[in-house]
């Protein structure tokens, strides 16, 4: 009987991750089909419990659901609970796990875009979602002493702090508002700058005027495409990276969940690139018209 993996999601209309899970399960031989599930909020609860059957392998949990869904499986691995979100279900028996793949999918891409370069401290990071919380976590782990969160609504941006407090004991992990010379003062400090905002993934806009964007950072937008901050950035001598890598490593580490096998990563990051080229830009699957035009980021390899 066909396997079953749902991506629960709210909108979910076309999504990048179906392209690259359905083509790994196709040329691994596993007989299973990748389903997308738009449910609202309301019915997260009913979607969540279908899962518990054999019928299914598990699911990708995404916005606006990955901190909701949280206390609806029976157990966290400890990415999960550390962040508060989950981004991957799997099922034991009918008990189900809660994981959380952003975080080495995130960890992928920040050992890419650091390189051959000592490894940074400081980082500034625009947002506060569910994204924010898998890029925070990655950046405690990887052994950063000063993070410093911006979020347009200040609340969001404190709760996350106060979540992590406990992760976070041993080093400066700040709250602080959406001012531009705020920001612009920490980005002088910084070495780092990741924007996990939805800020440029449909509409043309930066997170950040380009004239406080300085050539020593390393700067990587979560979101997979080339937007208007990459562009600034790379104009202003920086080096960059966009989503992409995080999104296939996350979906790698999830796939492997499942089914307990490799992900044919070449293949998948492919997929991703097709979909890319039809004019997806998230993993939710926002569509979200052609790239802009421009000149090209220096972006550092994906692979
Ligand atoms: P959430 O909905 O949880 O969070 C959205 C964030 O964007 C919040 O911080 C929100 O601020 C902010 N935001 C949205 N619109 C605006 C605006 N107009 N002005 C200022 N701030 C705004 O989403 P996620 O954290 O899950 O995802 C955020 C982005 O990261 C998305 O683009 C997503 O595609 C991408 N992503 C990419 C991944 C990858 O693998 N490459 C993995 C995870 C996410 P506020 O709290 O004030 O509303």
């Amino acid at each position: 009987m066909t396997k079953r993996v749902v991506l629960i999601g709210h909108p979910v209309a076309h999504s990048l991750s179906g392209a690259m899970h359905q083509a790994a399960f196709d040329e691994l031989g596993i007989d299973a089909a990748y389903e997308l599930w738009d449910r609202s909020p309301i019915q997260l609860a009913d979607a969540v419990t279908e899962l518990r059957t054999d019928a299914f392998l598990g699911a990708n949990v995404t916005i606006p659901h990955k901190e909701r869904v949280v206390p609806m499986v029976d157990r966290l691995t400890e990415e999960a609970h550390a962040t508060g979100a989950a981004n991957t279900i799997t099922r034991e028996g009918r008990r189900l796990i809660g994981h959380n793949t952003d975080v080495p999918g995130f960890r992928v891409a920040l050992d890419t875009l650091v390189g051959r370069q000592k490894m940074p401290r400081q980082a500034v990071v625009l947002g506060a979602g569910g994204g924010a919380r898998a890029v925070v976590l990655g950046l405690i782990t990887e052994g950063f002493q000063r993070i410093v969160v911006f979020n347009r609504h200040l609340h969001r941006a404190e709760g996350m702090v106060k979540h992590f407090a406990r992760s976070a004991a041993h080093m400066e992990l700040r709250a602080m508002p959406w001012h531009e010379s705020i920001i612009e003062a920490e980005l002088a400090k910084t070495k780092v700058l990741v924007n996990a905002t939805s800020i440029g993934l449909t509409s043309d806009e930066s997170p950040v005027p380009a004239d406080i964007l300085h050539g020593e950072l390393l700067v990587l937008d979560l979101i997979y495409s080339r937007t208007r901050l990459l562009r600034d950035a790379a104009a202003a001598g920086c080096t960059t990276l966009d989503g992409e890598l995080m999104l296939l490593h996350q979906g790698a580490a999830a796939f492997t969940l499942w089914t307990g096998q490799p992900a044919p990563l070449e293949l998948m990051q492919t997929k991703l690139a097709e979909a890319r080229a039809g004019g997806l830009r998230s993993a939710e699957g926002e569509p979200a018209g052609p790239e802009p035009t421009g000149p090209e980021p220096t972006a550092v390899s994906g692979s």
